[in-house]
């Protein structure tokens, strides 16, 4: 690329809010033919909100949700902060004290557990119930597909080693994804989703944007490694994310973006920010940097 291009390029760019950190990563972005999303907070708005709780045993709504509030008040996960939310609604009062958690454990991509007033309290994934010894009624499993089925994510909680209930959380898709996903086909780029949420919300959630190619239940080191292979089989990849568990990810892609509201972790490690949060910032990218080369041919 002649200088010139790539400076032109970066300063168009940069007047559209669309940071590129060099002329290397515009040189990749102009290859790339397939990119790979990540869901929470990329494809969706990332503020998920509780939108049902399915209580399985003798407790009441308060209770239920003090404990789950005490246990996830010391987590920073959007998840946590919905259910946070949540409970909150249930004390109009203003007390906003939960019980006191103790031994607080946070088990990246899957949940957290505490002791809450002497109780155990785990708030999760199914993965975190099973290798926790919680087993799981079927009631509990059937509400867990349900829910994925309507692209929520159901969050099991449990007390005293039982499930207590299943908290629904949607995480609505942002309105101008499947507009992005059908332009970038249309470009000859390739869409892939990738995430650590379970498999059923993953392909409900595919289903509203236009991805066929899913990979669920993904933790951040297998979000790298599947941008790994995809670079192995030929091609140019790119990466969009937004949290601190695609940073590995973002490092490997031949070209990662970050979602400028997304952590700084994020935004370190990517090779182009997004400082508008909006996806068709993704487009506007790769015409710039087909544009530059295009120029010099
Ligand atoms: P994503 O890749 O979609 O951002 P994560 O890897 O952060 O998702 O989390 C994967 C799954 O683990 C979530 O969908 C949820 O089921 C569970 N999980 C993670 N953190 C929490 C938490 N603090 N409370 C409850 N569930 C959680
Ligand atoms: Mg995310």
């Amino acid at each position: 690329a002649t200088p010139t291009a790539v400076m032109v390029a970066t300063g168009v760019g940069a007047s559209h809010g669309v940071l590129i950190k060099g002329g290397q990563a515009l040189e990749s972005a102009q290859k790339v033919d397939c990119i790979v999303f990540d869901k929470t907070g990329t494809l969706t708005i990332g503020k998920p909100v509780v939108v049902d709780t399915r209580l399985l045993k003798n407790m009441v709504l308060r209770e239920f949700y003090d404990y789950a509030a005490a246990a996830e008040v010391n987590s920073e996960h959007p998840l946590a902060k919905a259910i946070v939310e949540h409970a909150k609604k249930l004390r109009p009062e203003g007390n906003h004290m939960w019980p006191e958690a103790r031994e607080f454990i946070s088990v990246t991509g899957q949940g957290v557990k505490a002791e809450v007033s002497g109780k155990s309290v785990i708030v999760g994934n199914k993965g975190l119930m099973l290798s926790s010894g919680i087993g799981i009624p079927l009631e509990a499993s059937e509400i867990l597909v349900e829910e994925e089925g309507k692209a929520r994510t159901g969050i099991i909680v449990a007390v005293d080693r039982e499930v207590a209930g299943v908290i629904s959380v949607s995480d609505p898709t942002k309105p101008n994804a499947l507009q992005v996903i059908s332009y970038l086909k249309s470009m000859n780029v390739e869409s892939i989703m990738v995430t650590g949420d379970n498999w059923g919300t993953a392909n409900a959630i595919g289903r509203e944007v236009g991805i066929e190619k899913i990979i669920a239940e993904a933790k951040p080191e297998q979000k790298a490694e599947r941008v790994k292979e995809l670079q192995l089989s030929g091609r140019t990849v790119a990466m969009v994310g937004d949290g601190i568990n695609d940073s590995p990810a973002l490092v490997s892609a031949d070209v990662g973006l970050a979602i400028g509201a997304g952590t700084d972790v994020a935004i370190e490690a990517a090779d182009i920010v997004l400082m508008k949060s909006n996806l068709e910032d993704v487009v506007t990218a790769i015409d710039l940097s087909r544009k530059a080369f295009f120029r010099i041919r």
